[in-house]
């Protein structure tokens, strides 16, 4: 099909020789595409071209009424025509850049073309927007808004349901927390799930084994907790002990806190720091 308001057949020789006119006809494909794939293509090579309008770099005289002033012309076989003469001048110029608002307006249009102008610098003819019915545009533009609309209201849904979700997922945490260790206090508990919980942090907590509340990921999170607030680890780092060195330096005031914190009862924590003698040796 030709590219023209006429949609007229394209003709390939001078003559229209049949056979010949018949080989340029005929599309060929791959033998190896499924069903699907041959049918796709199909449907795509049937599509009529795209009508084209062209955004002329020079003022041009139209060949059918002669004006000079037109700001777009189509191609014909008479030579470059007005849109009036064309029988486009009704429809209005979406300017290229909303793929959506473009897409949506093309689909509702009786009638469309594409815009193009030459870039002199490109050598080739570059997309400028779309002609389209006035009331396309407009229709388009409302299916674009209520998207918008729907979107916005789908953010706030995930949000809520991610909120319940993190808070029910530190209650679960804080509740294993404190079987494990039945000497932690409860309110350090709730402080460590919402330090591991915190959204995107990527610590312990949010990866897989934290959802799934396994042990070693429970334990994980509470030792780096006891880490930083019960021993002298982070100062360690401040005054340059190598990170290793730290770790092993720690290691005994840990295992204490946990131990302590396994048996219940009294915690060895409460503000005096790692040096917090535990009774039990
Ligand atoms: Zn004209």
């Amino acid at each position: 099909m030709a590219a023209t308001r006429d949609r007229r057949p394209l003709r390939f020789t001078a003559a229209g020789d049949g056979a010949r006119e018949q080989a340029y006809h005929v599309q060929w494909m791959p033998a190896e595409l499924t069903e699907q794939q041959r049918e796709r293509l199909t449907t795509r090579q049937n599509e009529p071209p795209d009508l084209v309008v062209v955004q002329p770099l020079r003022a041009f005289t139209c060949a059918r009424c002669r004006r000079t002033d037109a700001d777009m012309l189509m191609t014909e076989d008479a030579g470059a025509i007005c849109l009036a003469c064309a029988d486009l001048d009704h429809l209005v110029f979406l300017p290229a850049g909303d793929a959506a608002l473009t897409r949506r307006a093309r689909q509702a249009s009786r009638l469309s073309a594409v815009v193009v102008r030459f870039s002199r610098s490109r050598r080739r003819h570059e997309r400028q927007g779309l002609l389209v019915e006035r009331a396309a545009i407009e229709q388009a533009e409302q299916q674009c808004l209520s998207d918008e609309e729907a979107r916005a209201r789908r953010r706030e849904r995930d949000r809520q349901r991610r909120e319940v979700a993190d808070e029910s997922f530190q209650q679960e945490l804080a509740g294993h927390i404190v079987r494990m260790f039945p000497g932690c206090p409860p309110e350090r508990a709730a402080e460590i799930s919402r330090h591991t919980g915190e959204r995107g942090s990527g610590r312990v907590g949010r990866s897989a084994a934290g959802r799934a509340l396994d042990p070693d990921a429970v334990l994980r999170a509470v030792v780096a907790s006891v880490r930083h607030e019960d021993t002298p680890y982070d100062e360690m780092l401040m005054d340059g002990v190598p990170r290793d060195e730290a770790r092993e330096r720690i290691r005994g005031d840990i295992d204490r806190v946990l131990a302590a914190w396994r048996r219940g009862g009294a915690s060895p924590t409460g503000g005096s720091g790692p040096s917090t003698p535990d009774p039990a040796g």
